[in-house]
């Protein structure tokens, strides 16, 4: 096993790690670090929760400190390009917590706020500018803000910032440094655009890459839950009855339904909040430090708003809609089981998202495990094949590809779901028409299921 000590990081760096109880890098650290040290672009396919951070501020960190030189009024060394202002702040962060034994002048510039604070930070010149693309442009184009003497550039969570249409901007952005920098890609998908954008800006990249599959998504227990939507709202409740749904994440399609969910739980005495991009920045600022903080148990989030949620001990993420994108399933259930924890990932599927249902289950190369057990299990609902026909009941049925055919080392050798072994339904009456099933006791919610509420699905 790698030590942070054995990667060539200076002892300041060192030390710091230690102070947060890092002894250990994660993979996507462990083959990032050397080379961005020896000064090379690197293209890294890796989604948050892989400490893909880290990963970069710790070389930047270094490099600022070994070439010494003051940066000039209005311009920054290292420009780090995030999607959202979460994301931002939360790298922000990241290079104050590693850099806090070097002194390193740290700026964040995003929109939603006033622009005069950001200016008057620039105006004497800082070593690392954490922005997103909107703003940085706007306080360009006011001459707040120069790059031509950038000497890193990193594009964070680059498939986000093209979902978000960032493309001209960051273009005029990369346009506007020189061309002699070092600069680092961070994705978690490889569109073709990604690798367009990718090949304009990096010179002759190192590729390191962290497969959701074989990192974050391996470690999270994830279940189904067919469910009719009218039952959604009585499940989700229902769900924090189970004292082990201590902190959880709930996604929602729209900010509108976000908003809904939140006011429910609130109605059902379970203390929550909303986080979407209506929300002023100082209310998101603050549900979100109440969930770090533990004031309020349940954060219901859209995907765009839980961008760069980085909340340690997030119990559970609840789909309380799926998504129709496969990959923001990945970056959905990956804000549970951060880095070396596990977590418990839940999506409620009704008739319309068992469409959705498949595409994520071949995105992520495994059948998501079915919970029979909750009260409101809608065994109709499952029978319906992608595209929501209903299909004839077949009995051990397999989804598109099954978990046996995933690497066991990738899963770390353990059993999972029903192909471990027999199928815990065989003998069973027929009409249920398993793919894979939870493993008893592995759902939390018991108390949800057996509260007495069967009668409730009439
Ligand atoms: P990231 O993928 O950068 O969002 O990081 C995910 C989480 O892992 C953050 O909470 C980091 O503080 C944490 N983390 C980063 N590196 C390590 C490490 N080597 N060991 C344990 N936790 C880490």
């Amino acid at each position: 096993m790698t030590l942070f000590s054995e990667l060539g990081l200076a002892d300041p760096l060192l030390k710091a790690l230690e102070a947060e109880g890092y002894t250990t890098p994660t993979p996507i650290q462990e083959q990032s670090i050397p080379h961005l040290l020896e000064g090379r672009d690197m293209l890294g396919l890796a989604q948050t929760g892989t400490g893909k951070t880290a990963s970069f501020a710790l070389p930047i960190l270094q490099r600022l400190d070994q070439i010494k030189q003051r940066a000039m009024p209005k311009s920054t060394r290292v420009l780090v390009l995030t999607p959202t202002r979460e994301l931002a702040v939360q790298v922000g962060q990241s290079f104050k917590t590693y850099g806090c034994h070097y002194r390193l002048r740290h700026a964040l510039v995003f929109g939603g706020v006033g622009m005069v604070p950001q200016i008057k930070t620039m105006a004497g010149g800082v070593d690392i500018l954490v922005a997103t693309p909107g703003r940085l442009l706007d306080l360009m184009n006011q001459g707040a803000i120069r790059l031509d003497s950038v000497e890193v550039l990193v594009l964070d969570e680059a498939d986000r910032m093209l979902d978000m249409g960032f493309i001209l901007p960051i273009r005029k952005i990369v346009a506007a440094m020189p061309k002699s920098r070092q600069t680092v890609l961070f994705s978690a998908t490889m569109p073709d655009s990604i690798v367009g954008l990718a090949n304009s800006v990096l010179h002759t990249p190192v590729r390191v890459e962290v497969t959701p599959a074989a990192t974050t998504v391996e470690k999270i227990d994830q279940k189904v839950m067919f469910v009719d939507r009218e039952n959604k709202r009585t499940l989700l409740t229902e769900m924090f009855a189970c004292k082990t749904v201590e902190r959880a994440l709930i996604f929602t399609r729209t900010k509108h339904g976000a908003n809904r969910v939140s006011e429910l739980l609130e109605k059902a005495g379970i203390p929550s909040d909303a986080i979407h991009g209506n929300k002023s920045q100082g209310a998101r600022q603050k549900a979100l430090a109440d969930f770090k903080d533990g004031r309020i148990r349940a954060l219901v989030a859209t995907d765009i708003a839980a961008r760069g949620i980085d909340v340690d001990g997030i119990t559970h993420v609840i789909n309380f809609e799926l998504p129709n994108e496969p990959e923001s399933y990945v970056h959905r259930i990956g804000r549970t089981a951060r880095a070396g924890a596990s977590g418990i990932a839940i999506s409620l599927c009704d008739a319309d998202e068992v469409s959705y249902l498949r595409d994520i289950e071949k995105t992520i190369r495994q059948a998501v495990p079915v919970d029979f057990e909750h009260a409101f299990h809608a065994p109709h609902i499952m029978s319906r094949g992608a595209g929501g026909k209903p299909k004839p009941p077949v009995r051990h049925q397999r989804s598109p590809q099954p978990l046996d055919t995933y690497p066991q080392q990738a899963r770390g050798g353990k059993p999972h779901g029903d192909h471990a072994g027999k199928p815990r339904d065989a003998g069973k009456p027929s009409g249920r028409p398993a793919g894979q099933q939870t493993r008893s006791g592995n759902t939390g919610f018991k108390g949800a299921s057996s509260s007495g509420n069967r009668s409730a699905r009439g």
